[in-house]
Order: structure tokens, then sequence, then C-alpha cells
């Protein structure tokens, strides 16, 4: 066995797991326009988000995830389950500023924000960051508040920046600014700062997240599904930036799978650099482990295996012959290992999957509840 910190999965919109595979291959557009905003106005509730966000977690579990970052609805029915099913999460409350589901407008999602904040403040799992969607979807107004707030509140801001070229091109027709700059402009960036996707990086923008010491997540599969193109991580490593990883919603991956999301993170980063000596695989553990964890703001607590720290572990079963022989095991472990070999994860010291097996959540009840979701949900998508 190889013993390592639990993966920290830095972006993700956990309930969208009963989405997987509802609308592939479209262009981006299409596929929110015409599917997933759709069957998300038709059936995201509380039910919902809680048998959505259920599965997630014990899909992660079982993928060694032992922290993760929600930006999705109803965060406080997401605290609920992560408080129950003893894993770490760092919730992110969507803003917009349009109506979402468990928010009638922006003000009323910030509201109950504050107050998720203010209880779970002391939790010894669960953190409370701001999550405006993106530039383009939150307007000045909003991001002066969401500003405000996380200065008084010592909090996180997430938000999806310069996910794609037409993104950063709309915003320099429609205000002749880059959407960074404009967060720049706002004061929004510092170190709390988690930018999500930044296909889009120019030296501007490299400097900017130098300057203001953010960190970026970087979600490549996701990025690939969409053709939204490829954040330049070696680029970014090499300034001193902080690179995390994520996997995005299920919707567009489609899976929670952080190990072979790293393995595709090392792959892609060679590519994109022109160099093979990019994003090696012992950077790449890190980036999916401690990284995630200074990201989240939770390197004090987890994301490596140190005194003081919270025992959130993994131990993979490196056994099968698919790893043999082993010279380096964690170029073993990125490179010719599956999730499939995630034997044991613990957090906080306590033991969520013995053997495989999840120890608190029962396994053939959340794939019956998610089967009868799909019949649902697959009766009103206009595709089917
Ligand atoms: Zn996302």
């Amino acid at each position: 066995m190889l013993l390592a910190p639990g993966l920290v999965n830095a972006h993700g919109h956990a309930a969208m797991t009963l989405f997987r595979g509802l609308a592939d291959d479209l262009p981006l557009q299409t596929w929110l326009q015409d599917h997933i905003w759709p069957a998300e106005s038709r059936w995201v509730d509380e039910e919902f988000i809680r048998s959505g966000s259920e599965l997630a977690i014990a899909e992660q579990l079982k993928s060694g995830i032992t922290c993760f970052s929600d930006m999705y609805f109803f965060p406080n029915v997401v605290s609920e389950l992560v408080h129950k099913h003893g894993v770490r999460a760092q919730i992110a409350i969507p803003v917009l500023d349009f109506p979402i589901p468990g928010a009638r407008d922006a003000d009323e999602a910030l509201r109950k924000g504050v107050a998720l904040f203010d209880d779970l403040k002391h939790h010894p799992r669960l953190t409370v960051a701001f999550g405006p969607h993106a530039p383009y979807s939150v307007a000045d107004d909003k991001l002066e508040s969401i500003r405000i707030l996380v200065a008084e509140m010592d909090a996180g801001i997430h938000m999806h920046v310069h996910e794609t070229a037409h993104e950063v091109q709309e915003a320099l027709h429609k205000h002749g600014e880059r959407p960074l700059a404009r967060l720049a402009r706002l004061q929004l960036l510092g170190p709390r700062f988690q930018a999500v996707h930044m296909t889009q990086v120019d030296d501007e923008d490299l400097a900017l997240l130098t300057e203001h010491n953010c960190s970026v997540i970087h979600c490549p599969e996701s990025n690939l599904k969409l053709a939204s193109g490829f954040c330049p991580v070696e680029r970014l490593w090499e300034a001193g930036i902080n690179v995390a990883i994520g996997t995005d919603g299920a919707a567009s991956n489609n899976d929670l799978d952080l190990l072979g999301e790293t393995r595709t993170a090392a792959l892609l980063a060679k590519a994109v650099a022109g160099s093979a000596t990019a994003l090696d695989a012992h950077r790449a553990l890190r980036m999916a482990t401690l990284n995630g964890a200074r990201a989240l703001g939770l390197d004090d607590h987890t994301g490596s295996l140190e005194l003081g720290k919270f025992a959130d572990l993994v131990a993979f079963d490196l056994s099968g012959l698919a790893q043999q022989p082993i010279y380096d095991p964690v170029s073993q472990l990125i490179y010719s290992s599956a999730r499939d070999c995630v034997r044991h994860v613990w957090v906080g010291g306590k033991q969520l999957l013995d053997d495989r097996r999840l120890t608190r959540m029962d396994e053939e009840r959340l794939i019956a509840n998610a089967h009868q979701w799909g019949e649902r949900i697959a009766n009103t998508d206009k595709s089917r």
C-alpha cells in the first residue's frame, strides 16, 4: 500500500452527478441552454440536492477524495450531508444576477450565506466561502458586496474565471476590459481568491495572479470535454502561483475521479508546455493534495501527512500486476493506477472506506435512488 494524504477536489458541483451523461458531446452553449439549465429549473430542489450530493460524497470517498469544494444550490443541505457523512468540504455560496433554486435574488443568497458562515464558523470539517458564479453572470454591485463581506469574515472567494476565450472576448467587446482585470479593479483578488479554469492567461493576467497571490484551480477534463481551452499549468507553476485541481461537475466530466484527473493534468501539461518535464508525477500529486488544501485555505488542517494536521489519509493498493515493478510509487500511482486501487480512506482519523466498502453509507440504496432519478429526468429531456 501507498499511504498518501487524502485527495482534495478543489472544484465541483456535487449534485450534478444526477445529470451525469444526460447531454454529452454538445457545444457549451447548446449543452447549457437546451439541456442543463432546463433540467436544473425543472428538477433542482432540496431533495435533488440531497440525492445528488450523497451520490457525489460516496463516489468521491471511493476515489480517495477526503475534501471537496462544492458550488451549487441549497448550500445548507450540502453542509448537513458533509456533517453527517464525516467528510471535509468547502461550501461556496452560489451568487448570480438572476434567481436560483433556494434564493430569489443575490441579496437573499448572501444573507443566507452569512447565516451559514456564522453557524459553521467552528465546525472542524466545514468551511464556507462565497461563490460568485462568473464575471459575466455577476454585476459589479454584487461583487462589491461580496468584497466587503469576505473582508469582514476572512472568507474565500471561489469563482469560474476565464473558462473560455469567448468569455474574455465578449468582456473586451462589452466593457473594454479582461474579466480578471475587472476583478482586480473591484479589489476582489487576494490570497483567498480561487480562480477556477483560467484557460486564458496573458502576461497581465499572470502578473495580477502573482501580485495578489491568488490560487488557480485547474479542471482539465471538463475543459477538454467542452472544448474550452487549456490552462497553462507549467507557466503558472513557474511563476510561483498555487495551482490546485478539480473535477468540475459530473455533467461535464463525467466522473469525480481526481486520480484520473491528475493523470490527465500531468499528460496535458506536457503537451501544452511542449516539454516532457512539465508537471512531473510528484508535483502532480502535490497539486491534488497540498495545493488543493492551500487553495481552500485549509492547509493548516489537511493536504499533507504532518504532525498537527487531521489524519485525512488514503491507502492505495499498488500490489496489482499493472503496477509492477515499482521503481517509484508516486509515478506508479499517477501514471499506472486507476481509482479502484483506493482500499482505505480516513477523514480526521475516522475510517470511512474499509477495504473498498463505505463504512457509513449504503451503496446499494444510493445506486437505486440515482436510478430512480435518472428515469424521471430522462423522460423530460428533449433530446430523448
Ligand atoms: Zn464549474
